[in-house]
């Protein structure tokens, strides 16, 4: 139920907008790493003094028109320059939808184009996350049309899907990181118990590290992370062939221990105004999350906010429900 609210939550564009306006103030600073380029630069260095590389993600959602999309690309742009400006260790991480997967796919391409190239430049990699099912065959059409021309891209892949596996051995040539999925999918196409979610999750990460390129495990899960760690140790898999990566602010001392004890370890960096549907799913995946930042989220605009969300999203169900019995 609270992972249903949370992510009927993560796509109102309503609250998204009026979140935007609050800046961080809300609390979500624990999780996301500034709202501009100087901030998330010097969230960046502080993580590679620790030996930690990161992969910054200039927050957007629910972008559908051009001169937004644009001005996203752009200040992806600007990262990638600052980056290098400032000899940081990291890499772009990029949400199609924000760069207009959902306005044009070929205007979609080419401000992908644009980024992967002075990436290129930069001698620095792209990663394509990935969005929901619906964005899941564009995604990949992008990944297959860019990779004619580059070489410094790649993607994801999410357990949660039965078909998983046939993505993984078609893109094994591809730098990819393999999660267990964020999204809500339909049982026709996602497995919904996390028993299978992560028993598919652990296949994937064993088939890749054997057979694949660079294989980035993203995960909180220490069960799963642990594992691998002694399936690297009995295959003799370099440490170089692979990395663990977490989401900023989560698990902050394992972050620290792993990239302690030698593992190459990257840190998910998000940053922007646009924190609110990120957020939310960050709930969605663990109510717990409330708790890490629940100190500085919950004072009384926010809670008036989610209060008032809540009780839409669960009064809208109630009347789809009652709608559904008087049917
Ligand atoms: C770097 C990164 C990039 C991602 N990119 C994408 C993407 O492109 N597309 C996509 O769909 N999804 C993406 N995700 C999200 C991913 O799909 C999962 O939804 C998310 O990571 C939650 O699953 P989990 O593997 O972390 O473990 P979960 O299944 O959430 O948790 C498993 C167990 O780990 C422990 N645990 C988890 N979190 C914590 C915590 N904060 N503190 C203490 N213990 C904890 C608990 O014991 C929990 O029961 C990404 C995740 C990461 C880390």
């Amino acid at each position: 139920m609270l992972k249903d609210l949370f992510m009927g939550l993560s796509q109102n564009q309503f609250l998204n907008h009026a979140a935007k306006k609050y800046g961080l103030k809300m609390g979500a600073q624990s999780v996301v790493a500034g709202t501009n380029i100087p901030e998330v630069i010097k969230s960046i260095k502080e993580l590679n003094a620790q030996g930690i590389s990161c992969t910054v993600d200039n927050l957007g959602e629910f972008i559908f028109n051009e001169e937004e999309a644009t001005a996203a690309k752009e200040q992806i742009l600007k990262v990638i320059e600052a980056i290098h400006q400032n000899q940081a260790n990291a890499h772009i991480s990029i949400k199609p939808t924000q760069v207009g997967l959902d306005i044009d796919y070929t205007f979609c391409l080419n401000n992908i184009r644009e980024i992967v190239e002075k990436a290129s430049l930069n001698d620095m990699f792209v990663n394509l996350d990935m969005e929901d099912f619906k964005h899941l065959e564009l995604t990949f059409q992008l990944l297959d049309d860019l990779s004619m021309e580059y070489n410094n891209i790649g993607t994801v892949i999410q357990a949660y899907f039965h078909k998983a596996m046939d993505f993984l051995e078609k893109y094994k040539n591809y730098r990819l990181r393999l999660v267990k999925g964020a999204y809500k999918e339909s049982e026709e196409i996602a497995y919904q118990d996390k028993k299978d979610i992560d028993a598919n999750f652990i296949k994937l990460i064993e088939w890749h590290l054997l057979n694949g390129k660079f294989t980035s495990i993203a995960t909180h899960d220490h069960r799963i992370i642990d594992y691998v760690k002694e399936f690297v140790k009995s295959h003799n898999i370099p440490n170089d062939q692979f990395e663990f990566q977490m989401l900023y602010g989560f698990r902050k001392e394992l972050q620290q221990q792993l990239a302690w004890e030698g593992y190459n370890f990257c840190t998910y960096v998000p940053f922007g105004h646009d924190w609110y549907g990120y957020f939310m799913r960050r709930l969605a995946e663990r109510p717990q999350n409330l708790n890490l930042v629940a100190k500085q989220v919950f004072n009384k605009k926010t809670n008036t906010i989610i209060g008032v969300a809540a009780g839409a999203f669960l009064l809208g169900r109630m009347t789809k429900s009652n709608k559904k019995k008087r049917k």
